[in-house]
């Protein structure tokens, strides 16, 4: 008996509603704000108020309640179109720390405005300086002074802090063990930031490559509520890990997305770009590249939905969210080459819109998490070898 997959477009009703707000905002509203390194407002505010941002949000609080696989449609569906998600994708997810670990007073407390979009949680400071990928290490300490913390130290690469209310923080409430236990000792708060600047806290615009609206924090004498730490103290690298599955998935999603707008605006003009008196996609070797990007990507969202389908049904899937990650990047990568490449100079003319796209998915080889990192946690984890590092 043959056995058939059925994988089409799923989720059809958010992708039409997701390119319909997309379609207001063309590749002129991007190159505009990342000539002056603005803040995409309007198109967040769009997002907001379709309801995009509470997707994995309970009911009861106010979210539409819906799986990852959604959201992973919803981000998707915003690079496939030419648009970046980057600045309000967390907004979809930094909440599953507190959903998953907050107390039920802190959860009715944030969870109904993150989902309205009234409260902006959409920055998370865990990255430093000096200790980078080594998170277990960090240096940002919280000391408990009566019923506050008082925070000292400094993150960098905060992506959104100046567009967020609240930042999810990762900070050392006591000394990095050198045992297996590494992670012990780190603590999870949330920082009201509206009421924290020039208190202790400063936030300094980080300028990047891509207009990615990050920035550097430096804390010197912080104080946040006792009452704000989620979780138990000393087991935030523990709630750090619990979320980062959620994450390599979305962040797929969206190298996905760029790789299928890579590949059709590639193919559209292979199409009509005649020269020597045929079309350049009839060359094998303009033709080769595009088509290679495109078997890729098709690997890649397999992959994706496996990892999001494991997911949702609360089952393991953390190297099968890595690896998405991981064949999504390389493929958006690839096809961003090839479609830079099949452009010839009118690539590196802003107005096609490929520069910035190429910009932009070269990140996903460095964050949120480098492709080094992917392949040393399966060949540690998956296929069992020393540890490299
Ligand atoms: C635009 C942008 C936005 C970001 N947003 C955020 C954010 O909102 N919040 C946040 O906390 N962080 C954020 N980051 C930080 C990001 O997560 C880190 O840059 C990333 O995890 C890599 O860490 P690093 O830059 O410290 O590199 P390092 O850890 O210094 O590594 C440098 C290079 O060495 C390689 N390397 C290091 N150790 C090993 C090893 N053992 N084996 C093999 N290779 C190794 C890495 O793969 C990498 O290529 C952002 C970064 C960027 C660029």
């Amino acid at each position: 008996m043959t056995q058939s997959i059925a994988l089409g477009e799923d989720y059809p009703e958010i992708r039409t509603g997701v390119r319909a707000i997309c379609k207001n905002f063309p590749g002129s509203y991007w190159r505009g704000l990342d000539e002056k390194q603005e803040y995409p407002e309007a198109f967040v505010t769009a997002l907001t108020e379709a309801g995009y941002l509470g997707a994995l949000i309970p009911e009861e609080y106010g979210g539409t309640g819906l799986p990852l696989r959604a959201a992973s449609v919803i981000l998707e569906e915003i690079h496939r179109s030419g648009c970046n998600a980057a600045a309000c994708h967390a907004q979809l997810y930094i909440m599953g720390t507190l959903l998953r670990h907050g107390s039920a007073a802190q959860k009715q407390q944030f969870l109904p405005g993150i989902a309205s979009g009234a409260l902006r949680l959409q920055a998370f400071g865990v990255t430093e300086p000096s200790t980078g990928t080594d998170t277990t290490q960090l240096k940002t300490r919280a000391v408990r002074d009566g019923d506050h913390f008082v925070i000292h130290g400094q993150k960098v690469w905060t992506s959104r802090a100046l567009q967020s209310d609240l930042l999810l923080l990762l900070a050392r409430t006591s000394p990095a063990a050198e045992d297996k236990k590494r992670g012990n000792g780190l603590s999870v708060f949330l920082v009201d930031l509206r009421d924290s600047v020039g208190k202790g806290l400063e936030i300094r615009k980080l300028p990047a490559m891509i207009n990615h609206n990050t920035t550097e924090l430096f804390f010197d004498g912080l104080r946040v509520p006792a009452a704000n730490l989620i979780g138990e103290e000393g087991k935030g690298f523990r709630y750090l890990l619990d979320g980062l599955n959620a994450e390599r998935i979305l962040i797929a999603a969206e190298a996905l997305g760029d790789a299928r707008w890579f590949i059709r605006t590639a193919t559209d003009y292979a199409k009509e770009r005649i020269v020597f008196d045929r079309p350049i996609g009839q060359n094998q070797g303009v033709q080769f590249p595009i088509a290679r990007a495109y078997a890729e990507t098709e690997a890649a969202e397999l992959m994706l939905r496996k990892a999001a389908a494991l997911f949702d049904a609360a089952e393991a899937c953390g190297p099968e969210a890595n690896i998405a990650k991981l064949l999504a990047a390389d493929a958006s990568w690839k096809a961003g080459e090839a479609c830079m490449q099949t452009h010839g100079g009118f690539g590196l003319a802003r107005e096609y819109d490929i520069e910035r796209k190429w910009r932009e998915t070269r990140l996903f080889q460095i964050a949120p998490i480098s492709t080094n990192l992917i392949l040393a946690y399966l060949g540690e984890h998956v296929l069992g070898m020393p540890r490299s590092y």
